[in-house]
């Protein structure tokens, strides 16, 4: 049997920073968050050190029982320096030298990951992958942010950007998407690109249900919307949902003739929408992947779901100890 570690994890979200103390085995001892709306570094990094301290007392531990910590980190990023580029959310956080910034405060050894693969990771170790040598977890939310552990080990690729599954091309006269490309998996299938596409297509629409659904205002239009009228069978929200789930079967059978994996662990609209979205996603893969890789391959809702934060960084912090054979997995 090997020791528990105690580790501490940091997940930096667009309005809210999550802090927890807990350990390998998955047990949070204490948890918090932090506003993190519009705010500056100078400011917000500090006060994660007092939280942090803060917890530790709540927990009874001392920062010498902490084996390190790690920070699950929107992207772009600078991962083997943990450096926060350019967080969509902030204006305020270029350049941010937050693993070191934090490892000279606490004085432990941290570890910098982006949150996709955090998100992987904390399925891996805690949740609906665990056990499973070979899975990929995609976030389904606003974006598609994928992260992929292949015989055992997250693969990082030589810049650290392996996992962009929500940037494979999937029709090139598709969809303009954010980061540059054309028709990309996230630009067809991501909240933030569906809601703009309904606003878009419903302007001149103001009582379809859809916008019904969002309280009445076209700009509050998101897929909790569209899924409500897609339960009463609206013409319009059946068809775009049923689209929707088509190129989601078309991505993930990318995803399973590439790496034939045991799991493939699926966010926030899989769980929330449950089998609307499993249903019809099950029924195309057989047009966009091998029989002998679908029938190997689970599709699973996320276990973490909404509490997936808490785990993220202690996540990253354990996998970077076991990259560097400082913890054995006990699968
Ligand atoms: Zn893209």
């Amino acid at each position: 049997m090997q020791e528990v570690l105690n580790l501490i994890g940091y997940d930096i979200g667009g309005t809210k920073i999550g802090i927890g103390i807990g350990n390998s085995n998955g047990e949070i001892y204490a948890k918090a968050r932090i506003e993190n709306k519009d705010t500056k570094p100078e400011t917000v990094l500090p006060q994660m050190v007092t939280t942090t301290l803060d917890l530790l007392n709540k927990a009874n531990l001392a920062i010498k029982d902490i084996k390190a910590f790690g920070i699950s980190s929107p992207s772009p990023a600078d991962i083997p320096n943990g450096i926060m580029i350019a967080p969509p959310n902030n204006p305020y956080w270029r350049d941010v030298h937050i693993k070191e910034f934090l490892q000279n405060a606490l004085g432990i050894e941290g570890f910098f990951e982006n949150d996709a693969n955090c998100g992987m990771l904390a399925e891996g170790f805690f949740g609906a992958g665990r056990g499973s040598r070979d899975a990929v977890y995609l976030t389904m939310s606003t974006g598609i942010g994928g992260g992929i552990v292949a015989n055992g080990r997250l693969v990082h690729g030589k810049g650290f950007l392996a996992g962009e599954i929500g940037h494979a091309v999937l029709d090139p006269g598709g969809p303009k998407c954010n980061c540059g490309l054309t028709g990309c998996y996230e630009a067809f299938c991501g909240g933030r690109a569906l809601a703009q596409r309904m606003q878009r297509e419903l302007a001149d629409w103001p009582d379809h249900p859809i916008i019904r659904f969002a309280g009445g205002k076209l700009e509050d239009i998101d897929l909790v919307a569209l899924e409500k009228a897609v339960r009463i069978n609206d013409e319009y929200a059946v068809k775009l949902w049923d689209e929707m789930c088509l190129r989601n079967a078309q991505a993930f059978g990318i995803l399973l003739n590439t790496l034939n994996p045991e799991k493939i662990i699926l966010g926030t609209l899989a769980w929330a929408a449950g089998d609307l979205f499993m249903e019809p996603v099950r029924r195309y893969l057989p047009r966009f992947a091998w029989k002998e890789c679908i029938e190997a391959c689970e599709l699973v809702p996320s276990a973490l779901k909404r509490e997936i934060g808490s785990y993220a960084g202690l996540a990253g912090a354990l996998n970077a100890l076991y990259e560097r054979g400082r913890y054995q997995l006990p699968w």
